[in-house]
């Protein structure tokens, strides 16, 4: 039996300091061996597989994200990617989400933006900013779709403020 989702840990660097998170005391090495990762992509194909290419650190960490997310989706796997959401800028989000990346799950623990900036010490406003622009991707030609994820523990009226008046597939819990 092969396991329906592998995590790859491309990278364990993180330029946030969110106050949950152990990644600074993680002794592994920063960046995986390519040729690792490759090994698990290889050894993936043809398989029914998602790839999350994170555990600890922000995969958009890795100036080889981009390349990895490519290899995946030429073995036609599926990819769910964990990012903070501050390095998810125009241009790096639409990158991604050209080259096939399936789902993209974002944590927004508060829409309190005092509260938010306490949890994850990332500017509020950049984060809102990230995800309208990622939304706004989806009204744009896109050669495919993609399903945006926020994992929040905010309220379903909370959530509606932050939807209207896009028309992106959000799916919270
Ligand atoms: S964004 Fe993720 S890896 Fe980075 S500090 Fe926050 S929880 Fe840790």
């Amino acid at each position: 039996m092969f396991p329906e989702n592998i995590q790859i840990e491309t990278t364990t660097l993180c330029s946030n300091g969110c106050i949950m998170c152990p990644y600074k005391f993680v002794s592994r090495p920063k960046f995986m061996p390519m040729r690792l990762i490759d090994k698990i992509i290889d050894e993936c194909s043809g398989k029914n597989v998602t790839i999350i290419p994170h555990q600890m650190g922000d995969p958009l960490s890795n100036d080889r994200i981009i390349n990895i997310l490519k290899k995946c989706k030429d073995k036609k796997l599926e990819i769910l990617m964990s990012a903070s959401g501050l390095l998810l800028e125009k241009e790096k989000a639409s990158e991604s989400v050209n080259i096939g990346v399936d789902i993209i799950n974002i944590s927004l623990d508060s829409l309190n933006k005092e509260i938010y900036e306490k949890i994850r010490n990332i500017s509020f406003n950049k984060i809102m900013k990230n995800i309208r622009d990622l939304l706004s991707l989806k009204k744009h030609r896109l050669k495919y779709g993609f399903r945006l994820l926020i994992f929040s523990s905010i309220k379903l009226q909370e959530m509606n403020l932050l939807i209207i008046g896009n028309r992106g597939l959000i799916m919270y819990r």
